[in-house]
């Protein structure tokens, strides 16, 4: 793995070696964000729109972005002003992925010398965006740059998941669509402010508030994501507690009243459980009118309505859990080695809740999985590995062995774990094993090392 997001393109032969081990160049996309697919699932509070340089964190860019959305024509006009942290080893370069179908016109900024557009190595219909910077740009320093972009997205053939992402009828744009700049390295976190022009009448709805002024549509994120994405439609219909809100369009009642009230059942458990500090308060989760795949972020969840299906409550149960219990996940990465984490306790999480919900048989069946898929793919983690391990690792065996676990230390002590881990940031899988060994002893922690480690079975 490169260490900065801004080294990203300069060492990508470095890159090259490690991600082609997991990743096959059209599946970036989807290991990056669909978690659905993996998993089976083909008012307001004004901020201040200039981000204060003294609220920027490492790792984060704050957006103030500008779009104008031609539904009918699909067609993109974007200004993006981001504002960021100057790369300790790196100042003054900086480079980000955007969609290759958007042509970038100026790249501006008080530091901006130069700016070049290339071809993104993994994802063929992405390009990268580098930008150098002056040299008085000293690491840590505030850097601005804005991108002015235009054009049509344009989208591998492969993604199935993009069938319908972008219409004269319908908007919800993620990372698969590239449409905003995201930093090459893709571990940086971002929020910031939206102003979307839409066609008229039409409603915005993102992971923030929402509001209309002066014709144009404002979402102001003020939790860090890993892109900039948000929905919108000629009209949404929303039903709401103070928890969850479920934005949809044309939806049969049958599958928003399923999506409601799954989406209310997960939340009173999992606050239950791990909210008593920081509980989910506010969750948007939208029908999208469409089929393909759906995605999930820490408050903003997007299911396509043709994937659910009210006769099959375990698996809308299994997704909407799954992603909520994101809300504790926090990673270091998605590409990181200790990446595992985050989805595998997810996944668990998921399968306590069909346990405590659906009972014994649903659980076991969800334990066979685990067990079974998650069979002849090598080690979840070691010290030595330096990408995050595959699918099947992280959603099967993991989860697997967490449940092992369970049964190996007992559910007190389990328990206790299990919600340290929820609880308290723990990043890496050094930290989860000291947490362990504080808990269950040195011999358990021992064992459930090996076994991350195992590759013989
Ligand atoms: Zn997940």
């Amino acid at each position: 793995m490169f260490n900065c997001a801004s080294r990203a393109i300069t060492a990508s032969t470095e890159i090259s070696s490690n991600y082609n081990r997991l990743i096959i160049h059209t599946n970036v996309v989807l290991i990056l964000s669909a978690v659905f697919i993996i998993l089976q699932f083909a008012g307001c509070s004004p901020v201040e729109d200039e981000p204060s340089p003294l609220l920027l964190e490492d790792g984060v860019v704050i957006y103030n972005t500008h779009a104008d959305i031609d539904a009918q024509n699909q067609f993109l006009d974007v200004t993006a002003e981001l504002t960021f942290l100057a790369d300790e080893n790196t100042p003054s370069y900086a480079a980000f992925v955007l969609n290759g179908g958007l042509e970038v016109q100026n790249v501006t900024g008080p530091h901006v010398v130069s700016h070049q557009t290339g071809e993104f190595d993994f994802v063929p219909v992405w390009n990268v965006i580098e930008i150098e910077l002056d040299e008085t740009v000293a690491p840590g320093d505030t850097v601005s740059v804005t991108l002015e972009y235009s054009g049509y997205l344009d989208f591998d053939e492969d993604q199935f998941q993009y069938d319908g992402m972008f219409t004269s009828g319908w908007v919800d744009f993620n990372i698969d669509a590239m449409w905003h700049p995201i930093f090459a390295g893709f571990e940086q976190h971002m929020r910031g402010t939206m102003h979307l022009n839409l066609p008229e009448g039409w409603q915005a709805v993102g992971s923030g508030t929402t509001t209309f002024e002066d014709g144009t549509h404002i979402i102001r994120n003020e939790i860090n994501l890993f892109d900039a994405p948000f929905a919108a439609s000629p009209s949404f219909e929303i039903r709401q507690t103070d928890e969850l809100e479920v934005y949809y369009r044309r939806a049969d009642p049958e599958k928003v009243t399923a999506v409601f009230e799954t989406g209310e059942n997960c939340i009173m458990y999992l606050n239950h459980l791990f909210g008593a500090y920081d509980p989910i308060t506010t969750t948007r989760l939208v029908i999208a009118d469409r089929s393909g795949g759906g995605y999930a972020r820490k408050n903003y969840i997007v299911i396509s309505s043709g994937d659910i299906d009210p006769g099959a409550p375990v698996r809308l149960h299994r997704f909407i859990c799954h992603e909520l219990a994101h809300y504790w996940t926090p990673s270091p990465g998605g590409m990181s080695p200790d990446h595992w984490m985050s989805e595998a306790f997810a996944e668990f999480v998921a399968g306590r809740y069909l346990r405590d919900q659906f009972g014994e048989e649903v659980y076991n069946r969800e334990l066979s999985k685990w067990e079974n898929e998650g069979q002849g793919h090598g080690p979840v983690w070691t010290p030595e590995l330096d990408v995050r391990p595959g699918t099947e690792l992280m959603y099967r065996r993991a989860p697997f062995l967490l449940h092992r676990l369970e049964e190996k230390i007992g559910a007190e002590r389990f328990d206790r774990f299990l919600t340290q881990y929820m609880t308290e940031d723990i990043l890496y899988t050094t930290y989860l094993l000291d947490e362990l060994e504080a808990i269950a002893g040195t011999e358990a922690a021992e064992w459930f090392r090996n076994e991350l480690a195992r590759d013989d079975w």
